[in-house]
């Protein structure tokens, strides 16, 4: 049996979205799944709208994802004389012909047969005039048949077939010599070796146009997936209106990979209801029978829990290295990762994204605390010296700096003063954090360590003293 192989083509025109990603993913998967090859093709022909900049944003966000390739990445931009050198060939057994019909006159065409009422198509004038090259700009056109149907079962959709007189024909060369996306695509999908095209339902249109040439040049048609859109809740194609972002905007606003990729592979994918896949779980159970026909629909809160349930089944340490550069985007350096992992144990449970725990953290990273106003005034009062300066005695002397001994020392305080916890925790936690909401107090003090916690005690004992 001949080997699987898949790839993904982005045009380099923008960023990787998550629609891409998703198509991506799927044919990564089904690569991984059947033990082929994946390969990855920058479709850069159209060169105004591709930008270097966007090949290798979407070269980072693969990599991020994890969606690694094993062959490529190719570019079109490279390969014009193997595209050239095909269209020649087509010329030659007149299944394509040169077309020196203008721009206004086409144009012109167009109108009328709007007017008409009719769908606007070449009307084929230079289709059997066998003109040969001059001077005058031309097109290259394919001669698609007239008669008959082209069909194909797509493995996703199922059959699908187009009246062959629906096709236009089709411009394989532009006046600038540079060929167009159907040819191209068809070239490489044959030299590339592809046994399965797994792509964006919006490319169905295109597949019997790419069908006809791949018979005409005498290649095999590799089998076709088209996947379903993606929509917003509003059933119209996911946009930026929708929250959908780039995926490399879901990076930096504290996502990780795996939430991603699971978050994706459900969306037109289904396991029974099962919602939690390793990457080795997808690569095992993925199979493009189980893709839904019909449209996946965005919705961004079931991303975040997603992302939440990732974050808070990382190990601490592993999360540490994820969580490090927005530490730093807030202006902190922390050079511990061990201690940033201890940190992290403390704040993984309620965070949704990497930097929301960032955020939470704060006062682990920071040096001086700035006190919420209103939490100090109702919670840094005259009465909690007494305990303040209890807490200090003991937790200066205490033997062994972990939680269990942290709370000893509490209730210690609490049975010498006749204070409830409360009374005692919450003025503390507005002294070491700033405010009122953080992880247990003595996993905060734990992970922020006796020398900075008996400073922040005595800086909140100034402060009332202050008055
Ligand atoms: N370059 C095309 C696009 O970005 C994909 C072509 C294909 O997968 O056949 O939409």
């Amino acid at each position: 049996m001949t080997s699987i192989r898949t790839r993904f083509a982005p045009a380099p025109t923008g960023y990787l979205h998550l629609g891409g990603a998703r198509t991506a993913l799927f044919s990564w998967l089904y690569a991984k799944h059947t033990n082929g090859k994946f390969i990855l093709r920058i479709e850069d022909t159209d060169r105004e709208r591709s930008k270097d900049e966007y090949t290798d944003a979407i070269l980072k966000s693969m990599e991020w994802l994890g969606l690694d390739w094993d062959e490529g990445p190719f570019y079109q931009s490279e390969r014009n004389d193997r595209y050239l050198e095909e269209i020649d060939k087509l010329l030659e057994a007149g299944d394509a012909y040169r077309c020196f019909c203008t721009v206004e006159e086409l144009e012109q065409k167009r109108k009328d047969a709007q007017k008409r009422g009719e769908k606007p198509k070449y009307d084929g004038k230079c289709r059997d005039l066998n003109l040969a090259e001059s001077k005058e700009p031309f097109v290259v056109r394919f001669k698609t048949p007239k008669t008959g149907a082209t069909q194909f079962i797509d493995l996703i959709k199922g059959k699908i077939s187009f009246d062959n007189s629906e096709l236009d024909d089709l411009i394989i060369r532009r006046t600038n010599g540079s060929p167009t996306y159907n040819l191209t695509v068809v070239i490489d999908d044959s030299d590339m070796k592809m046994t399965h095209v797994i792509r964006g339902d919006d490319h169905i249109n295109n597949t019997p146009r790419q069908i006809v040439m791949f018979k005409a040049l005498g290649l095999e048609i590799p089998k076709f997936a088209h996947v379903p859109m993606i929509f917003g809740a509003d059933q119209k194609k996911l946009s930026k209106r929708h929250g959908a972002l780039s995926v490399t905007e879901y990076r930096d606003a504290g996502f990780l990979p795996n939430a991603v990729v699971n978050y994706l592979v459900r969306l037109g994918w289904s396991y029974g209801d099962q919602e939690i896949f390793s990457t080795d779980e997808l690569i095992d159970k993925f199979d493009i029978v189980n893709v839904g026909k019909s449209a996946g629909v965005f919705n961004p809160e079931k991303m975040e829990w997603l992302n939440s349930h990732y974050i808070k089944n990382t190990d601490s340490i592993n999360l540490a290295s994820n969580v490090l550069p927005f530490i730093e985007e807030l202006g902190y350096k922390v050079e511990n990762k061990e201690w940033l992992a201890t940190a992290i144990d403390t704040l993984k449970e309620r965070a949704k994204t990497l930097k929301e725990l960032a955020v939470q953290g704060e006062f682990y990273f920071k040096d001086d605390i700035d006190y919420d106003e209103k939490a100090a005034k109702k919670f840094l009062t005259e009465d909690v010296i007494k305990p303040f300066e209890l807490l200090l005695e003991s937790l200066k002397s205490l033997k062994s700096w972990d939680e269990e001994a942290i709370e000893a020392v509490f209730t210690k305080v609490l049975d010498d003063t006749g204070l409830k916890l409360g009374k005692v925790a919450q003025p503390v936690r507005v002294a070491l954090t700033g405010g009122t909401v953080s992880p247990g107090i003595f996993e905060v003090i734990h992970v922020i360590g006796r020398e900075r916690v008996i400073d922040r005690i005595k800086k909140a004992i100034e402060y009332v003293e202050s008055g």
